[in-house]
């Protein structure tokens, strides 16, 4: 079967029933970047930029991070690349940000919320995004978003920035995608209200698990507690899912669930149309998309999101 996979890593995956899946990769650095082409990505569905803010001593320049999200647009070519933007606060702490001491960080001031509270850190990355966006296909991403406010307070900042570069003659791409991730159990019951003013989504269910089932990600005395596969987050994708159709808008996946081969069928059968992961990942989840029928496919999901357990779940898959 690997080396099937290995083989035909490059083509599309097509369900039984001429279903195109987008099979994407999450990059951590722009070095990865060559590394997900190899593997057969058709783009990249997270473009963590962390890295960019955790390995400096200092905020990074625009400069800089424009040559980074550059070097993985460019290696993508037309192909999309969903960059989102800084996610820290939670576990994810930079020494020389003054991030307030806070009880419960990964219920505090995170990501988007984080952003929002220091406009010139979130300026910076926009500028950077966009100025880098006519090298590419570019998507923006927002992480922890959990109203309709936040998105259209973070789409503003956009827009504000778009106008700044236009105004200096710099040429920006008309037409880039914004979207949610979607990670909060606040944003996958709101997602049909999200939908309206969001271009696409993706769920981070390493976050979604962890705040839907109130277990810390870290911590190893609840980890029999969190488990991708309650049924509470098999119905919270199957409604996000639901919403975006309804949208009409993209929905994909970034969490750990999406690289599982074992459970593409389940996850075609939620609704999603995109799955990103570890490039290493890649070409074994489309071979096993080529086998799958959407319509059985939708039976099991909706078997496994009706189950009474994650153990009940599991056998039903
Ligand atoms: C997630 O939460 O599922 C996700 C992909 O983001 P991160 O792991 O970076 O929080
Ligand atoms: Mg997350």
């Amino acid at each position: 079967l690997r080396a099937r996979a290995e083989a035909r890593a490059h083509e599309a995956a097509v369900t039984r029933d001429g279903r195109r899946i987008e099979v994407f990769a999450n990059v951590g650095k722009p070095e990865d970047a060559a590394a997900a082409v190899a593997a057969g990505a058709d783009g990249v569905g997270l473009f963590r930029t962390e890295f960019l803010y955790l390995e400096n001593d200092h905020w990074p320049t625009e400069e800089e991070q424009y040559d980074a999200y550059r070097q993985v647009l460019e290696a993508f070519g037309d192909k999309p690349v969903i960059i989102r933007t800084l996610d820290i606060g939670g576990d994810k702490q930079l020494p020389y940000a003054k991030l307030p001491a806070e009880e419960n960080p990964f219920l505090g001031l995170r990501a988007i919320r984080w952003c929002l509270a220091e406009p010139e850190v979130f300026r910076t990355q926009l500028r950077a995004l966009l100025r880098a966006s006519r090298h590419g296909n570019l998507w923006i991403m927002f992480p922890m978003v959990e109203s309709v406010t936040e998105l259209r307070e973070a789409k503003a900042w956009v827009a504000r920035c778009r106008e700044e570069l236009v105004q200096e003659g710099v040429e920006v791409r008309a037409d880039i995608p914004l979207g949610v991730m979607v990670e909060t159990p606040a944003a996958a019951l709101t997602a049909d209200v999200l939908a309206r003013e969001a271009d696409f989504f993706s769920i981070g269910t390493n976050d979604l698990t962890q705040y839907t089932l109130a277990a810390d990600r870290g911590n190893a005395d609840v980890a029999h507690l969190y488990d991708p596969l309650h049924p509470a987050i098999l119905r919270l994708i199957r409604m996000t899912c639901d919403a975006a159709a309804k949208a009409g808008i993209q929905v994909g996946m970034c969490g750990e669930m999406a690289g599982d081969a074992a459970l593409t069928e389940l996850l075609i059968g939620l609704g999603l149309q995109e799955l990103s992961m570890s490039s290493a990942f890649v070409p074994m989840v489309k071979e096993q998309v080529r086998g799958v029928d959407t319509a059985a496919a939708r039976v099991k999901a909706d078997a496994a999101a009706g189950a009474e357990s994650p153990d009940a779940a599991r056998t039903v898959l």
